[in-house]
């Protein structure tokens, strides 16, 4: 058996292209579909895919940890830099749905079999609409609330909310009032029951996040996410250490050795790796064995595209510290039009059972997806109060 061909399929979904890649091997009908999406980043990682793909051609698919090694040594550079780690990414999840198809079961059942019977979604404000999530302006908490009621209507007990403005990297009380209203009004609009989530989007300084992260910690926030830049790990720790709050991070790092780092400060309780962009399962399964180590849990960043969440669910179903999955279903109206999920979602509940098709379940309507040829990404830009340029 051999690698045929790879290739990359864009999806144009408004904030995002959706980067599908496709290995194909000579067995007649048997190939593996993974996702290598990077914002903004789209063509590079389309480039990446094609030269890495050099390397495999030929090659056994089966081998996939054997090939992993292949895309991350060789060509002189390791394979940590964000796009080369998504594009070895996207690949290494089509090696393990080809691997999946060839035994004939689901991936999780290639590493043991289901840890768990059903897996719980947390969804955006919103349901991932660009507009509801990120345009939310912190000064109307009474939006906050609604927003909130609508997602615990759609089923969702729990929710990620943007409710802490981006900040100079020093302001005083202002920011930090509009997202304590901001949370008050989510809290009181949903009650107790419910899980709320904010994410920080790594906006504000350190000193900035710990006041954040201290305001807050009164609303027993599910999580607290990236607080700060994880190039400020020490302050994770810092911040991490000072609230009750789990703080949650990591969909900005692509490897095993950045993850040492990020545990043995103790920068965060939930690791919130993104299976692509940290080099797929193979990466992700070490990653997770290492945060079992030191009991982090496992919310896998995951607001791209359906390939995306299938991978999580894979992972979910295997990893006994997964507590959540991170998932989108209204940021194009037209996305369940291009895939055919071998998992249910139950829509009272949100909560997902395993999926039983091999592989990663999933069939990609290529038909569909030539609908929506690449566009260049709506450009996102956050300036602070002086004109200065901050951290989108
Ligand atoms: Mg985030």
């Amino acid at each position: 058996m051999k690698i045929e061909r790879i290739e990359t399929l864009v999806c144009y979904a408004r904030m995002r292209n959706w980067v599908f890649v496709k290995v194909i091997t000579d067995q007649p009908g048997l190939y593996g579909w993974g996702e290598a999406t990077l914002e903004w980043h789209t063509r590079g990682v389309a480039g990446t895919i094609e030269d890495l793909s050099q390397l495999l051609i030929g090659e056994d698919p089966r081998r996939v940890e054997y090939l992993w090694q292949m895309m991350w040594r060789q060509h002189f550079w390791h394979g940590s830099g964000v796009t080369r780690s998504t594009a070895i990414a996207g690949i290494d999840l089509a090696l393990w749905d080809i691997l999946g198809k060839v035994h004939g079961v689901p991936c999780h059942q290639l590493w043991g079999g289901p840890v768990r019977d059903y897996i719980r979604l947390y969804c955006h404000l919103g349901g991932g609409n660009m507009e509801s999530f990120y345009q939310t302006s912190t000064d109307n908490a009474a939006q906050f609330a609604d927003l909130a009621q609508a997602a615990v209507a759609d089923g969702f007990s729990a929710f990620k909310s943007m409710a802490v403005p981006p900040t100079m990297p020093i302001e005083g009380l202002k920011p930090i009032k509009a997202a304590e209203d901001c949370v008050a009004a989510m809290r009181d609009a949903v009650g107790d029951d419910v899980d709320i989530m904010v994410d920080c989007h790594a906006r504000p300084s350190p000193a900035m996040g710990l006041q954040f992260a201290k305001a807050l910690d009164p609303y027993g926030l599910y999580f607290f996410e990236e607080p700060c830049w994880p190039e400020s790990m020490d302050s994770l720790a810092t911040i991490n250490a000072a609230v009750t709050t789990p703080i949650a991070t990591g969909e900005r790092l692509t490897h095993l050795a950045a993850f040492r780092d990020l545990f043995e400060k103790r920068g965060c309780e939930i690791c919130q790796l993104d299976l692509t962009h940290c080099g797929g399962f193979t990466e992700a399964r070490r990653i997770a064995a290492l945060a079992d180590a030191y009991r982090i849990s496992l919310a896998p960043h995951n607001p791209q595209g359906p390939v995306s969440t299938a991978a999580s669910l894979e992972f979910g179903f295997s990893q006994p510290s997964y507590i959540i999955c991170e998932s989108v279903h209204d940021d194009v109206p037209w996305r369940q039009d291009v895939v055919e999920e071998g998992f249910v979602i139950d829509p009272k509940t949100r909560t997902v059972k395993p999926n039983q098709k091999p592989g990663l379940g999933i069939s990609i309507n290529e038909a569909e997806v030539k609908k929506h040829p690449f566009q260049q990404e709506t450009v996102q830009r956050v300036f602070y109060q002086d004109g200065a340029v901050g951290d989108w």
